[in-house]
């Protein structure tokens, strides 16, 4: 990011921010979106407006706060509603940084494209989450694996009731103190593979729109009440093909060093962890495939033994093992049932990356 934002983020003092008692209580155990800092970010877009970005403008820093919506604002009723998930870690030297930033600028542009919406000029993206990110630097947890989960999102609030795109939308970016995303901390995860269909061709599984995640509720529930902690999607077409999980991609170890992972086809969501495990796998020298893997396959090669691991990624849970996989068809052990070698590895090059113990050779950490 080499020059500053064309627009610049006005302060607006907090007129009442969390006593430290209550800060450090809530942060002692904070588990996964539950307990908020102080501090947001708010951008306006007016299409009419004409500033210096367009119809950007109104960009402050100030006291996180409900927002009044008018009853009509149209992403109550057409869920015009874009986000980015993305962390704040601490670095073995105490300093913050982010991972990869200008990653989830640009998914950000592409899902505003998908939904019609007006891309937010990548620095602006980058500098707000910064900033926000260093007003509440006090929120930090303590916990072990502990970090800032940080939360953009973009929705229309134009307010009016005939279906085109609007004119008018909000950008804010939240942050939530996170310990584990998975409440056991689980080792390995057993997943259910869904009946439903996540995404089709052509649709928004490749946004990351709020409406993606309300589909996804009934499945995912469905899974946590036969026990699993996860859903597995397959292809909406021929039902065949595994995609991902409800918010994390599928990576499949085999025993000869070889590793699959679905194809981005416009069904599934480039993650940001999903393109860093590529790049690693490939320096590594292991032989990294985007390919289609089917749910038959899948089963086929964990009871051969051909299928050593496979593991699941993201933003929220890093690199998780699954152990077990459960559908209509029965259940399959993968491996042992628990995080096998490739796994732990993969996990630990990142997530040492992450908090600078391993040096970091792309440039993907983001100092604050
Ligand atoms: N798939 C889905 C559906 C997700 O919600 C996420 C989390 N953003 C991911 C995959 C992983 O993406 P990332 O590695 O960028 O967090």
């Amino acid at each position: 990011m080499a020059n500053a934002p064309a627009l610049s983020i006005e302060r607006i003092a907090h007129p009442a921010p969390v006593s430290d008692a209550d800060r450090k209580a809530a942060i002692a155990d904070p588990g996964f979106g539950t307990v908020f800092t102080d501090h947001m970010i708010s951008i306006d877009y007016d299409e009419g407006h004409d500033g210096p970005l367009g119809g950007w403008h109104s960009a402050t820093l100030g006291p996180r706060g409900p927002i009044s919506l008018d009853p009509a604002a149209s992403v109550l009723h057409y869920a015009q509603e874009i986000f980015e998930g993305m962390k704040a870690y601490k670095l073995s030297d105490g300093t913050m940084a982010l991972f990869r930033p200008g990653e989830n600028a640009a998914r950000f542009n592409r899902s505003a494209a998908r939904l019609a919406m007006p891309a937010l000029p990548e620095d602006l993206f980058v500098e707000s989450v910064k900033q926000v990110v260093l007003a509440d630097k006090e929120w930090f947890p303590g916990v072990e694996g502990g970090s800032i989960y940080i939360r953009p999102f973009m929705f229309a609030n134009e307010h009016f009731l005939g279906v085109r795109p609007a004119k008018k939308y909000k950008f804010l970016v939240i942050l939530s103190p996170a310990g584990n995303y998975f409440k056991s901390g689980a080792p390995a995860v057993s997943v259910w593979v869904s009946e439903y269909t996540r995404a089709a061709p052509g649709g928004t599984g490749d946004a990351k729109c709020g409406g993606n995640y309300a589909a996804s509720l009934v499945p995912t529930g469905e899974a946590f009440a036969k026990g699993h902690d996860q859903v597995v999607f397959l292809d909406a077409a021929e039902h065949k093909w595994v995609e991902e999980l409800g918010g994390m991609n599928l990576f499949f170890v085999f025993d000869d060093g070889t590793m699959i992972t679905p194809p981005l086809r416009g069904t599934i969501l480039p993650g940001i962890t999903r393109e860093s495990i590529i790049t690693l796998g490939r320096e590594q020298g292991l032989d990294v495939r985007e390919e289609m893997y089917s749910i038959d396959q899948w089963r086929d090669d964990a009871a051969s033994g051909k299928l050593v691991e496979t593991f699941a990624c993201g933003t929220a849970a890093v690199v998780t093992a699954v152990g077990k996989v459960a559908g209509r068809d029965g259940e399959f052990t993968i491996g042992t049932g628990g995080p096998g070698q490739m796994t732990s590895s993969i996990r630990e090059k990142l997530v040492g990356i992450q908090r600078g113990t391993i040096e970091d050779t792309h440039g993907w950490v983001t100092r604050l």
